[in-house]
């Protein structure tokens, strides 16, 4: 088989595995690049795997006029960029060792070991600079059949790193059968392991959940890591069921990790997330359980949290959307409170003037947005 893709012959990275070609060593993609050409779907990062030390690959490539960025020599990675684009090389690598939480790795010329590392068969694929797939360990029937399969023992595969737990769940929503359900062998050993997760740092969880929940319908998986026990170990107090009904109302709205975070409900502590992150999801957490009208969100929120908490309530209350929902957003987001604080001054002053503006907020948020500039002044000549 051979990938006929534009990234494999683009020139700049056919001349960096030319140049490690002409030193005597050996360059292959890897991993995602192979797995998602075969898919037909789009890549975005560029691995090469290489026999090949890291100095001797730095000294290749920077020898050749190409940028060089020790990312992670001792890991064995060195990114190069190659006509305009980035490429990750990493040395073939092989577990020489474990202690239970990660392999302890060291660097191999067997392209066979490097394949053995790795987490499952159909991220062991290969492809020679030429194109031509390598598939040492049936990577490509379990692709095609959409099977997500360790490579080796599960059980023992899980005990180097705990983290395959996640991607198991991770990869089979991305690119599992839902109909035909994850790999029993698999999943048995994820389920009797999940305690591991605890072993597991905040950011790691963090960032392989967000892949998860941004795919095209996690909900399947979800509600599987649910079953083995999983799931409560990453989001404590969480609740799958609401999950498949919104993946349903989405219909062609783009995925968001945030939005399907929101309707599993739980609690987020172990997965980093940023300030910024933390206040958009208790945003939309709060108002999912709020009366505010779409235009009302559409305004206080802002377009994307505003749909995110329609389609979050919509799921939770088993209801149909709002007629117009789209429609009702935009007009909010493009409204203006029409009141200002100079409107009540100089009769309010300080934090009369702060309650009263928030009343009358409230009150215009209230009135789906229809109250006027007038109509809301007259209200205070009223109470006041
Ligand atoms: P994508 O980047 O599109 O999510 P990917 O396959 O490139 O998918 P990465 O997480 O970038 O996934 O990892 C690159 C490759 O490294 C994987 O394809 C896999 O072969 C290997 N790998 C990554 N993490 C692990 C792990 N925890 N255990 C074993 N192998 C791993
Ligand atoms: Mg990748």
């Amino acid at each position: 088989m051979i990938l006929q893709d534009d990234w494999v012959k683009r020139s700049g990275t056919q001349a960096l595995c030319a140049v490690i070609g002409l030193s005597g060593h050996r360059a292959f993609f890897v991993g995602g690049c192979v797995r998602n050409a075969l898919l037909g779907v789009a890549v975005t990062d560029i691995d090469i795997a290489t026999d090949a030390w890291p100095a001797t690959v730095m000294e290749i490539a920077e020898s050749a006029g190409f940028k060089v960025i020790p990312t992670g020599v001792d890991h064995g990675t060195v990114t190069v960029i190659a006509g305009g684009i980035h490429h990750e090389v990493t040395t073939f690598r092989r577990d020489v060792e474990s202690n239970g939480r990660r392999a302890v790795v060291a660097f191999s010329t067997d392209l066979a070991e490097d394949a053995a590392r790795r987490d499952f068969t159909m991220n062991a694929l290969y492809a020679h600079p030429s194109g031509e797939v390598v598939d040492p360990l049936g990577g490509i029937a379990d692709l095609r059949s959409r099977r997500v399969r360790f490579v080796g023992d599960p059980q023992q595969r899980i005990r180097e790193d705990y983290l395959r737990i996640l991607r198991f769940f991770r990869f089979h929503a991305v690119y599992g059968d839902a109909t035909q359900g994850v790999d029993q062998d698999g999943l048995a050993a994820c389920a009797e392991l999940a305690d591991g997760i605890a072993t597991l740092s905040a950011e790691r969880i963090g960032s392989e959940m967000r892949k998860l929940l941004a795919a095209w319908n996690p909900a399947p998986a979800v509600a599987t890591m649910a079953a083995a026990g999983v799931l409560n170990r990453v989001l404590p107090g969480s609740d799958p069921r609401a999950l498949a009904p919104l993946v349903h109302l989405e219909q062609d709205i783009p995925a968001r990790w945030q939005r399907r975070l929101a309707v599993l409900g739980g609690d987020v502590d172990g997965w980093r997330l940023s300030r910024q992150e933390m206040a958009e999801l208790g945003r939309i957490r709060d108002e999912i359980g709020s009366s505010l009208t779409p235009a009302a969100l559409g305004w206080s929120l802002g377009e994307t949290p505003a749909q995110d908490v329609l389609l979050c309530r919509a799921a939770l209350l088993e209801s149909a959307l709002p007629q117009d929902w789209h429609a009702q957003i935009q007009r909010g987001a493009q409204s203006t409170f029409p009141v200002t604080a100079a409107d009540l001054m100089p009769d309010l002053q300080g934090p009369e003037l702060g309650q009263r503006l928030k009343s009358l907020l409230a009150a215009w948020l209230k009135s789906d947005l229809t109250l006027t500039r007038e109509a809301l002044l007259r209200t205070t000549t009223f109470e006041g």
